[in-house]
């Protein structure tokens, strides 16, 4: 008589009942459980087609080596793991340098989850910076205020409800999706704890006018004696700019430019999750947010929203930094942007669209349908385009752009030419096919928080 293992077949493996609400009473093989769960995902968009996200979505397999032997440790084990550690604090020099922070101070900044936990950190030494001054001149220090456009990733809005600070949001308006310093004066008080310019937006890719709006503050400043920092929110352009326009200045160049985000898992090529937040000096991020612990032997700073985080992240992270090095990222970056510029041209020579970003810096074509097409509309392309596993985000621009819709390509690092060719032709195709069909598409409603949190006061 067989046993039944020698009986099963590879077939058993699917013919599992998963409980729908209640725990799993008793535990299946390491094959089946594998098999399980990868087939439960088999209908989820294939990562590599997946160009609405800026997250890396390719390794090489030696990276993924690098990953599997950290996968084990909990990076905040500094004690467990000097050497993690030290690699996160050579990276942070690297990047102070790379941002071009001023060589005479000395270089302050953090790994973490990514960029919305590294401009939470931000905010806050903003938020502490700020009220440290105020009570030292005898001021009222209960009402914080911050300026951003209305471009500004849900990040800061969370920063802004999540530690109560008054959210001073600059409404875009179609044909403006950027932070100019143009309404600036109807939002910056001396309660204003920093301005948030954005280097690489999430909606168009475009930069704000950061060097207006630094010089618009030094105006500012001279005027009312009242200094305001900002804070560059590099999460996608902080890994881009340095590479391919080292005279464009975006950075610490900037006297005014204290901190700077930047998400390693965008374009600094590591899968999810890291980010980084670099300070100009390290006497800007307030020592009242560093605490102190020994729970893990030895006593270690911590200063960041999370505890335990997985490690292999800032390994290769580091991996990614000496593997390509400055002149890697370069062409990686470059071959990207030409990539994107090929798929802009060949769309907007369709005549179905018009570009959003006047500006080319990261590899992002954000583009709106011409408005003589009102049979069908960007949720109707995003929507065919995904028959044949592109996933390109649709959306509707934030106040007061709202009328405007938004079809985005996010360009990837893994894509090359051929590939977006047929990018391009596919969606050309779509709108042909929707030109002639129809579409049915509605925007999706939003919910509240995107529309009410852009009041002023
Ligand atoms: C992606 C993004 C964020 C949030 O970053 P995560 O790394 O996803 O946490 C913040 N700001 C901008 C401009 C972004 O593009």
């Amino acid at each position: 008589m067989s046993s039944p293992i020698e009986k099963a077949t590879p077939y058993d493996q699917f013919n599992i009942e998963i409980p729908e609400d209640h725990f799993p009473p008793e535990g299946i093989s390491a094959a089946a459980a594998k098999a399980l769960v990868n087939s439960e995902a088999w209908t989820d968009a294939n990562p590599m087609l997946n160009l609405s996200s800026f997250v890396t979505t390719y390794m090489e397999p030696e990276a993924v080596e690098v990953a599997k032997h950290n996968i084990l440790k909990n990076y905040i084990d500094h004690d467990m793991y000097p050497q993690l550690f030290a690699m996160e604090g050579r990276m942070v020099r690297w990047l102070h340098e790379l941002w071009n922070g001023p060589k005479d101070l000395e270089p302050y900044g953090t790994a973490t989850v990514g960029s919305s936990e590294a401009c939470m950190l931000a905010g806050l030494a903003h938020k502490w910076n700020w009220r440290k001054a105020r009570e030292q001149a005898g001021k009222d220090a209960s009402r914080p205020n911050m300026v951003t456009g209305g471009n500004v990733q849900i990040v800061w809005k969370k920063f802004l409800r999540y530690f109560d600070v008054e959210p001073r949001i600059v409404p875009l308006k179609p044909g403006n999706y950027r932070l100019t310093a143009e309404h600036l004066d109807q939002y910056v008080d001396e309660n204003t704890i920093a301005v948030v310019a954005i280097a690489g937006q999430t909606f168009t890719g475009e930069d704000d006018d950061i060097q207006e709006i630094h010089d618009w503050l030094d105006a500012y400043e001279k005027k009312t004696g009242v200094s305001i920092p900002m804070h560059i929110d590099g999460a996608s352009g902080g890994f881009v700019n340095p590479f391919l326009y080292p005279d464009y200045k975006w950075d610490f160049r900037l006297p005014r430019v204290q901190s700077i985000n930047a998400s390693g898992h965008k374009f600094g090529l590591v899968p999810p999750g890291i980010g980084w937040v670099v300070f100009r000096e390290r006497k800007i991020f307030n020592e009242d947010l560093v605490f102190y612990v020994n729970y893990l032997g030895g006593e270690m700073p911590t200063a960041t929203l999370n505890f335990s985080r997985n490690a292999f992240q800032i390994a290769l992270q580091y991996y990614q930094f000496l593997r390509l090095g400055f002149d890697g990222y370069r062409r990686v970056m470059q071959h990207t942007v030409d990539n994107a510029q090929h798929i802009r041209d060949v769309l907007v020579q369709s005549g179905y669209f018009t570009i959003m970003n006047e500006t080319q810096r990261i590899p992002v074509v954000a583009l709106t349908l011409n408005k003589k097409y009102t049979n069908f509309n960007e949720f109707d392309v995003s929507g065919k385009v995904r028959e044949r596993g592109w996933v390109l985000s649709a959306y509707q621009m934030p106040p007061d752009a709202e009328t405007v819709n938004s079809l985005r390509i996010v360009v990837r690092p893994h894509m090359n030419h051929n590939v977006c060719s047929i990018l391009a032709q596919d969606i050309v195709k779509c709108c042909e096919y929707l030109e002639q069909h129809g579409g049915n598409s509605t925007p999706p409603k939003l919910h509240d928080t995107h529309k009410t949190a852009t009041s002023k006061c």
